[in-house]
């Protein structure tokens, strides 16, 4: 059926178009109403996603008579065996022995890590070479650098990338250790199974004896004190054999609502390190990077256009750059800046959304608590002063991808000061419904301010 919806699609598309975006796709199951493919990264999930899957349904429904409900997923490992060379006799044996259940005892387990999260690919700036750094270090002296390695910061700003570079760093040495990269949601789920079959000794057995643990989305724990039981004896198991993990998180432990005092102090044992919004440099070198990656050419001033403008999440800016690529593939023109803006308007609207700065927000908490804005940054502690500060603080903090120490900065404060806040406001508007309401209106136009300015 697939082959079929492939060859109708062939017709109708480019043979550029088809080969870049459809033969890629693997279709791995149908059932009766539900088609599931597959594809190699997050690149081509997003893009089949917005342009090609009413097409694709179009055909499937065509060429069976009926309709699907179509679910792209993306597996990584599709992503390096596309690599592959074609079929040789030991390239086959190879495969059949990858397939057949593993014999037991071996030492390779399924790792999870996308083979192009590596420290090649990511291009370091200020924004983040001190997690870089710490990364480094602790992929070449595992559990000897820094453990536990814990990076913490906003969306998209490459924390599961930074991750994943250390796993695959690992695995590249000789007499590599046993890797295992898991999302705290795949960790919860894998849980939850081990209950229900009974078989916790063997989860607890796999998780306890790796060489290097990595744990994304570390925040997922919050609230849930049983998988935060499960994590700490797992967390002390890999600490004590000496062994190393690394954590991200999208923000720092003790931030984190509803996390057990001692996970947060364990959390804070080895190295904290957090990661930033790159600058415009960083955002160019990182299209640059992508491009060669993905074979793309793109004119340097469309990447410096598309850097100047999406500065909040680097997913987002991959996102454009693929955007702009296949446009220039698919129709064959060239690209000019009105273009640009037209095919890329979503996406900047998103940015102009983002493009929050404190400035904006301390105008906004002043007017609203009748002050000035020097209130808000002066040295007074006068409790109608000093609430408003701290609002506003929670805000910046809330609304930007800002750092505590520039967010102090702004405030002519110190990193700690705004910490303080943040858990300040936190605290209190789980009780406050009246807070509550006030600090949404307070974001609501904090959040229009900023889409005039911009
Ligand atoms: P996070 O886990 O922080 O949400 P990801 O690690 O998933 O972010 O990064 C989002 C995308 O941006 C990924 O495709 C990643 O490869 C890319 N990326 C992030 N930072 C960098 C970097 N410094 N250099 C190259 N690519 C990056
Ligand atoms: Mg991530």
């Amino acid at each position: 059926l697939w082959n079929d919806a492939c060859q109708h699609l062939k017709q109708t598309l480019s043979k550029d178009v088809f080969e870049k975006w459809i033969a890629v796709i693997q279709c791995r199951k149908i059932d009766h109403d539900q088609v599931i493919l597959v594809v190699g990264n997050d690149f081509y999930q997003s893009w089949l996603e917005e342009h090609y899957l009413p097409l694709i349904k179009n055909a499937l429904a065509l060429v069976s008579g009926q309709t699907y409900d179509i679910q792209l997923v993306v597996d990584y490992s599709l992503a390096s065996e596309q690599e592959e060379q074609p079929d040789t006799a030991e390239n086959v044996k190879e495969k059949v022995r990858s397939i057949l259940p593993q014999k037991r005892g071996t030492k390779e387990t399924k790792t999870n890590l996308n083979s192009n999260y590596t420290f090649d690919s990511f291009v370091v700036g200020p924004s983040n070479q001190f997690a870089h750094a710490a990364a480094m270090a602790s992929a070449q002296s595992p559990s000897r650098a820094y453990n536990p390695l814990f990076i913490y910061g906003g969306v998209g700003l490459g924390k599961t990338h930074l991750m994943q570079a250390i796993g695959n760093f690992i695995l590249s040495k000789k007499g590599k250790g046993k890797v295992c990269y898991t999302t705290s949601e795949a960790f919860l789920n894998e849980y939850i199974e081990a209950l229900q079959t009974n078989s916790l000794a063997k989860f607890r057995k796999k998780y306890r004896t790796v060489d290097a643990l990595l744990i994304d989305d570390i925040h997922f724990l919050a609230g849930k004190e049983r998988l935060q039981e499960e994590f700490f004896h797992t967390f002390n198991a890999i600490f004590e054999n000496h062994k190393q993990i690394v954590m991200t998180s999208d923000r720092p432990a003790g931030e984190l609502e509803g996390l057990a005092p001692r996970l947060v102090s364990r959390f804070e044992w080895g190295l904290v390190v957090e990661m930033e919004s790159p600058d415009v440099e960083t955002r160019v070198a990182i299209l640059r990077k992508k491009s060669e990656q993905l074979k793309l050419s793109i004119e340097q001033n469309l990447l410096f256009y598309i850097a100047e403008r999406i500065s909040s999440n680097i997913r987002r800016l991959e996102g454009a750059l693929i955007r702009v690529a296949s446009y220039i593939s698919l129709t064959g023109q060239s690209m000019d800046m009105g273009k640009l803006e037209y095919l890329l308007r979503d996406t900047l609207d998103q940015e102009k959304k983002h493009a929050i700065s404190v400035e904006n927000i301390q105008k906004t908490v002043a007017e609203h608590f009748d002050l000035r804005v020097g209130d808000l940054l002066g040295r007074k502690r006068t409790q109608n002063i000093a609430w408003p500060r701290q609002v506003a603080m929670y805000l910046s903090r809330d609304m930007t991808n800002l750092s505590f120490p520039s967010i102090g900065d702004s405030f002519g404060r110190n990193h700690a000061t705004v910490v303080h806040a943040c858990k300040t406001v936190e605290k209190e508007q789980t009780t406050d419904l009246k807070l509550r309401q006030t600090l949404s209106l307070l974001r609501q136009r904090a959040g229009h301010q900023s889409a005039q300015t911009v």
